[in-house]
């Protein structure tokens, strides 16, 4: 798969979201996320002059983030995702996904922010109500240790988390 078999759509979760115009398999790698590589205190000083938004960095290391290109911070969260993010910003299919279908992930999956330096830089961890209409919504996307403890099992279990959260979480 590439970023060419990808569409931007208007999207029942929230804005638009990604969609997929071919069938995915499951364990399929869909695509790579994207964007320039930064430090924490790079992105805390983005977001502070208003150059970023708090919801656009991916987590990809501890204190390590990418700010995301238009595509790849157009997936949208889910708490019953189609897909998870390997290694460092492999977008991965947990199951099959229909042509036509839109791709998400779960964004508390790649959320283990450091509390005491963004606090200390006056700022606050980011959340979002969640809308993804799931049967087990969690109704906010907040940080992977706030989740239910079975889900928790589940990524972990399954190893749908990305190379850092694995080594924080086991
Ligand atoms: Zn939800």
């Amino acid at each position: 798969m590439n970023v060419s078999k990808l569409k931007i759509k208007k999207s029942k979760i929230a804005g638009k979201g990604v969609f997929t115009t071919r069938r995915i398999r499951g364990g399929q790698t869909i695509c790579f996320l994207e964007g320039e590589l930064c430090s924490l205190d790079e992105m805390i000083r983005r977001v502070n002059e208003g150059k970023e938004e708090p919801s656009d960095p991916l987590e990809i290391g501890d204190e390590e983030y990418l700010d995301l290109n238009e595509i790849s911070r157009t997936f949208n969260h889910s708490c019953d995702p189609n897909a998870f993010i390997k290694g460092k910003n492999e977008l991965v299919a947990i199951k099959e996904i229909n042509s036509g279908e839109e791709i998400n992930y779960d964004y508390s999956t790649t959320m283990n922010d450091n509390e005491e330096r963004i606090k200390s830089a006056g700022r606050v961890l980011w959340t979002c109500k969640c809308n993804c209409m799931a049967k087990y919504c969690r109704g906010i996307i907040d940080q992977f240790k706030t989740i239910p403890k079975k889900r928790q099992e589940f990524y972990v279990k399954n190893k749908f988390l990305p190379d850092f959260m694995l080594k924080h979480f086991k």
